[in-house]
């Protein structure tokens, strides 16, 4: 199926490795040119290096940054502005007992896990709506549908977002052809599910391999996910076709929340 966004332009935040990263080879798969971002210079390099190599018809810029940061932004936007596509994308809060989270530590995860996302949408969605045409992703979790006890920082976060993102997406640019919608993953393999699982493996001894089998277990599909299926169904929600879809949290977890809705 032709997607329809050749030559469109994305930005891709957290994209040097993981979800962020199967995000954008899928948008270059489809022709989109590519910015991406990451703090890590060397591997952000690296992999707009192997995006170019794939994808030699498609254009990439890498801009080594912290996208939580207004300097980190600001990096961004001064070198490129009209974007079409916007992948909201940063680590994740650390887990633990809320008991020990300080005041510090929630505005620490408010700004990564809803504020950045809110500033790169304010900071786009309005050129999105006057060329008519935008779609803007926000990787946010299955934590957010099904809250999961020691992520806390994560669950209050990313709801914010939700809620943010509930409304704004159905606010007026929903008729100038802006989609909104987050994408919510389960488990993946990637570095953060692996150190996840080294995390759980050091606290109760058990061998990691042990600790990843029973997490499969947990899950229909009994595996984990591959950051290709996600960069996929990020693509499509990219698409042209999905024009009519926003507002929405798309669960990609093999099965594993058991609610119908
Ligand atoms: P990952 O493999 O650790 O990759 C994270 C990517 O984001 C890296 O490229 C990292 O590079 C970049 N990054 C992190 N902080 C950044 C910042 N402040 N500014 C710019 N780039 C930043 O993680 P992932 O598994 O792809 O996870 C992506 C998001 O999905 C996270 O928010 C995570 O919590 C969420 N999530 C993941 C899973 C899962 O199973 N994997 C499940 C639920 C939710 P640098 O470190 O060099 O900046």
């Amino acid at each position: 199926m032709d997607l329809g966004i050749s030559g469109k332009w994305a930005l891709v935040c957290g994209a040097s490795k993981g979800l962020g990263l199967g995000c954008a080879q899928a948008l270059a798969a489809e022709g989109v040119n590519v910015l991406i971002v990451a703090r890590g210079a060397d591997a952000l390099h690296a992999a707009a290096a192997q995006l170019k190599a794939q994808y030699p018809g498609v254009q990439v810029l890498a801009v080594p940054a912290d996208i939580t940061t207004t300097e980190g932004r600001a990096a961004v936007f001064a070198v490129r502005q009209d974007f079409d596509i916007v992948v909201t994308n940063a680590g994740g809060p650390p887990p633990g007992d809320f008991r020990d989270w300080d005041r510090e530590a929630w505005i620490k995860a408010v700004d990564a896990n809803m504020l950045t996302p809110i500033e790169l949408i304010k900071a786009t969605v309005d050129g999105m709506a006057a060329r008519g045409f935008g779609r803007i992703i926000n990787i946010t979790s299955s934590a957010v549908k099904a809250p999961i006890d020691i992520l806390g920082l994560s669950n209050g976060a990313r709801s914010g977002l939700t809620g943010f993102v509930a409304g704004v997406s159905r606010s007026k640019i929903a008729a100038q052809g802006v989609t909104i919608n987050n994408l919510l993953p389960g488990a993946f393999d990637t570095d953060r599910l692996k150190g996840t699982m080294a995390g759980a493996a050091k606290k109760t001894g058990k061998p990691i391999e042990d600790i990843m089998e029973t997490r499969k277990k947990t899950i229909p599909a009994l595996r984990f996910g591959q950051p290709d299926e996600f960069g996929a169904v990020c693509a499509f929600l990219c698409s042209q076709q999905a024009g009519y879809i926003t507002g929405q949290n798309v669960l990609t977890d093999g099965g594993a929340y058991p609610g119908s809705f």
